[in-house]
């Protein structure tokens, strides 16, 4: 079965992150439904939708 990584953010986003085919749909446009979801190591910080830009406080200042 095809698999899907995802990564979970420190804020609980979930982010799709790459994408690999299994060998019968290798080489082709075709994937498993559903495929599986695998993991991969969660990242110590927030998603970059998240994450605050750094001075944007004292814009407002
Ligand atoms: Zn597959
Ligand atoms: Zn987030």
């Amino acid at each position: 079965m095809c698999i899907q990584y995802y990564r979970i953010y420190t804020c609980g986003c979930k982010r799709q992150e790459e994408f690999v085919q299994c060998d019968e749909r290798l080489g082709t446009n075709v994937r498993c439904d559903p495929v599986r979801q695998k993991p991969l190591p969660a990242p110590l910080h927030m998603c970059i939708r998240h994450m605050v830009d750094e001075g944007k406080d004292e814009m407002h200042s």
